[in-house]
């Protein structure tokens, strides 16, 4: 009997029945623009106030500084694009960031470089936490905004996000934080968390692909990615995915209901951590600790993730090597480099991540499928033959 075992929820995760029921009404029923001034527009408007207000509860912070966008990487986009050209008026163009952001933000700070601005990326330890002492020097006068990740897609490492945020508001910068992967695993109470913007993006927590939203603080002032209509207050025109903005908000409110969960999937991350680092030769990439709940990294040496990632899905386990967006280069994880992670082993790494809907029967089963994958690819590997010979 083939089995299936989905362990890439980093990458994307099924949309949830809940979410699905939610948004069923906005296809057949609700299907008005917003924006009119009729009885069908109103209905829709009102849904979307409804699906904006509940965020906001999710989240501690008022529904006017929830503003919908199409994912994560046009949040992240306009956040560090939107801060930095409104802060170039002011004299302020450089831009903090680290060497393990995910690409929507990377890429972002590259481009404004060739526009005249200048970066620092922030290196990170060998658990990829961000280095607060090489952040306290870089972030000056100058600095418009400091991007730093709430928790990292490959190692899932949960960054000190209170604390940086308090170093950029010292120097009057202000605060972005990818928490795209933090969502759904760490309660974001936007009174307390000191940041000014906030990305998160639908399609990691259960809602479809294609929906996000960037939270602003009140008083913030950003300058726009792209000019329309009237929507989102003028800042972020278009008319609004009513239907998806529903089951964002259906997923968010289920993902923080779900939160005490975490302590079964913590334990099943554990138990497959324990198990896959027993493997010689092997090495837990990231914090022991300070990582996410679903999130195993694990590296093996003299072989090839790319290898063990298509035996696994032959044995109907679905796992990535790293971020699903570099998989195709091929190009070892900038993140595991930046962590001094050498060449060979951040070549050898897979990523399994786990969230409440899998089971300890599938953890069992990764666990019996995946250590005989190594020993079969390491036989085949004349560096491993080396190492048998020289024992
Ligand atoms: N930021 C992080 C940390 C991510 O993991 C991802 C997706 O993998 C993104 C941003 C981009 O989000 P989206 O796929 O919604 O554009």
């Amino acid at each position: 009997m083939s089995r299936f075992v989905y362990a890439d929820n980093a990458a994307t995760t099924p949309v949830s029945r809940e979410v699905i029921e939610a948004m069923q009404p906005c296809f057949t029923d609700v299907w008005g623009n917003p924006s009119s001034q009729h009885a069908k527009g109103a209905e829709a408007k009102n849904m979307l106030d409804d699906a904006r207000a509940r965020i906001a509860a999710v989240f501690n912070c008022k529904p006017s500084e929830i503003y919908f966008t199409s994912c994560g990487t046009e949040s992240d986009n306009w956040a560090i694009r939107g801060a930095a050209y409104r802060a170039r008026a002011k004299g302020r163009t450089h831009i903090v960031t680290s060497a393990i952001e995910h690409h929507a933000v990377l890429h972002t700070c590259k481009a404004l470089e060739k526009e005249g601005f200048t970066v620092t990326y922030v290196g990170v330890d060998e658990f990829g936490v961000v280095k607060l002492d090489e952040l306290r020097e870089a972030v000056t006068e100058k600095t418009a905004v400091v991007a730093i990740m709430y928790a990292n897609n490959e190692v899932g490492t949960i960054e000190p996000i209170e604390e940086i945020a308090n170093i950029a508001h010292a120097a009057g910068a202000l605060m972005f934080t990818d928490a795209v992967q933090a969502v759904g695993n760490v309660d974001i109470d936007l009174e307390k968390l000191p940041v000014d913007m906030l990305s998160v993006s639908g399609h990691k927590i259960h809602a479809p692909k294609g929906i996000g939203l960037l939270y602003i603080r009140k008083g913030v002032v950003i300058n726009n990615l792209i000019e329309g209509g009237g929507q989102e207050k003028r800042k972020r025109p278009g008319t609004e995915n009513l239907p998806y903005i529903v089951g964002l908000a259906k997923a968010l409110e289920v993902a923080k209901a779900r939160l005490p969960e975490l302590d079964r999937v913590r334990k099943m991350r554990d138990r497959l951590i324990d198990a896959l680092t027993e493997i010689p030769y092997s090495r837990l990439n990231g914090h022991r600790t300070d990582r996410l709940a679903g999130n195993v990294n694990v590296g093996f040496e003299f072989i090839e993730g790319e290898s063990m990632l298509l035996w696994l899905d032959i044995a109907g386990i679905c796992v990535s090597t790293g971020s699903a967006c570099s998989s195709e280069s091929l190009e070892a994880s900038h993140v595991l480099l930046a962590m001094g992670v050498p060449h060979e082993q951040a070549h050898g790494s897979v990523r399994i991540s786990i969230t409440h809907e899998n089971t300890e029967e599938e953890i069992d089963y990764i666990i019996e499928q995946l250590p005989p994958i190594v020993e079969r690819l390491r036989n085949m590997s004349p560096l491993w033959e080396d190492v048998v010979k020289n024992k």
